[in-house]
């Protein structure tokens, strides 16, 4: 039986930081995502 591989991997990475109330915010580019839990930035590339 043929299984597909999941493509998504889960990277740990810097430029971010907490703002405090559940949401983190992206310090990569200048759009800076605030992003809920599981939400994807603008990008679609970043994800909390
Ligand atoms: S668009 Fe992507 S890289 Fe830019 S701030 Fe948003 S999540 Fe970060």
């Amino acid at each position: 039986m043929h299984t597909r591989e999941n493509s998504e991997s889960i990277v740990a990475t810097r430029y971010w930081h907490d703002l405090g109330d559940g949401r983190i915010q992206c310090d990569l580019c200048p759009r800076f995502c605030k992003l809920h839990s599981d939400q994807r930035g603008l990008c679609f590339v970043r994800k909390n």
